[in-house]
């Protein structure tokens, strides 16, 4: 793969909407590995990244598409190998760039992801759901090609800032003995994993604090199905001064509370409603997200959104969906 990899000229390396840990770090880690191998690249970001990844050494070889459309055309049009990280469906990159990456005349699509249900649109797909995260992909895909004494402190960062996001700091059951050696190695190379911690989970504003402690208050439990619900609207993220990123791991709160074994956070943006769903039991949330909401994810952890619709309405009929799945 490595071979054929080294005769492309220029690649472009997309990350899913609403880029999170594993996608910022997978792509930054394949970014740095790709220009040590002399393939130049860009990463294309549909939307913007939250701050608290902006320090990554790599983050800047980078577009996001939402802010210079024209741009991402032009480099698109230029390059010859796209790389698709963290996702599999291509509808996960938004309209705009589902479009572009759809127009793939001679370009070699590399699909690297750990999501069940792949399209399969690649030319080559590395796709294993039973890895941790997108980031553990690219350690392996740098070690099959026998290229792991390349591996610096900025890809051991980006590939472990994947990990850690992906994984809750390792605590997932996703995470394997691999997953740990891999952490092991990476920490070998000088990583500083207190640092990286700190720069990711340690940068609460105190508006988001106040954000927490008002959505805490508003968690409702539907003892029935075992399930805790929060859903925050954008009038009342507005209250806090919501900056992207802010309402990062609510839904965790609301799997924390003893006895429940599923989790649902809904956030209003714009015209949008965006769910975010957990479980820990046998209730696979992925299904549940797909069946009725053309959404996605892993069995424990999913997601989807939903168009036009009121926050109360979306709210009243995602229980009774979630009854209704819940007994079938
Ligand atoms: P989160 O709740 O953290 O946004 O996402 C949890 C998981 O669900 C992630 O693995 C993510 O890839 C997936 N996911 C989130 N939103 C969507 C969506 O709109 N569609 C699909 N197919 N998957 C999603
Ligand atoms: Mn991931």
């Amino acid at each position: 793969m490595k071979e054929l990899i080294k005769t492309k000229n220029f690649a472009l390396i997309f990350s899913h909407q609403g880029p999170d840990g594993d996608s910022v770090g997978s792509s930054v880690a394949l970014s740095i590995y790709l220009s040590k191998i002399g393939v130049e690249n860009k990463i294309i970001f549909p939307d913007p990244y939250p701050h608290f990844f902006s320090w990554i050494t790599g983050i800047n070889n980078s577009i996001v598409a939402s802010e210079n459309l024209e741009k991402v055309e032009q480099l698109y049009d230029a390059s010859d190998l796209i790389f698709c990280l963290d996702f599999n469906h291509r509808s996960r990159v938004g309209k705009a760039l589902q479009e572009l990456i759809s127009r793939t005349n001679n370009k070699y699509i590399f699909v690297i992801d750990h999501h069940t249900h792949p399209e399969n649109f690649g030319n080559y797909e590395i796709i294993d759901e039973n890895a941790s995260s997108t980031a553990e992909l690219i350690y392996k895909f740098i070690d099959s090609n026998n290229d792991l004494s390349l591996v610096d402190i900025p890809i051991s960062e980006a590939i472990y800032t994947g990990i850690i996001t992906d994984t809750g700091s390792f605590k997932y059951s996703s995470v394997t003995s691999t997953t740990h050696q891999i952490a092991a190695f990476l920490k070998d190379k000088g990583l500083n994993q207190v640092v990286i911690h700190d720069k990711i989970f340690n940068q609460n504003s105190v508006s988001k604090i106040n954000l927490l402690g008002y959505a805490l208050q508003k968690i409702k439990i539907e003892e029935s199905v075992s399930l805790a619900l929060l859903f925050l609207t954008e009038k009342e993220l507005n209250m806090f001064n919501y900056q992207k990123g802010d309402s990062e791991g609510f839904v965790n709160y609301c799997l924390s509370i003893k006895g429940i074994e599923n989790a649902v956070f809904l956030r209003e943006d714009k015209d949008i409603i965006k769910i975010s769903l957990r479980s820990k039991g046998k209730v696979k949330v992925n299904e549940f997200s797909s069946k009725f909401y053309e959404g996605g994810g892993h069995q424990n952890a999913a997601g989807a959104a939903v168009k036009n619709q009121d926050m109360n309405t979306v709210v009243k009929e995602l229980i009774q969906n979630f009854k209704v799945f819940c007994s079938e």
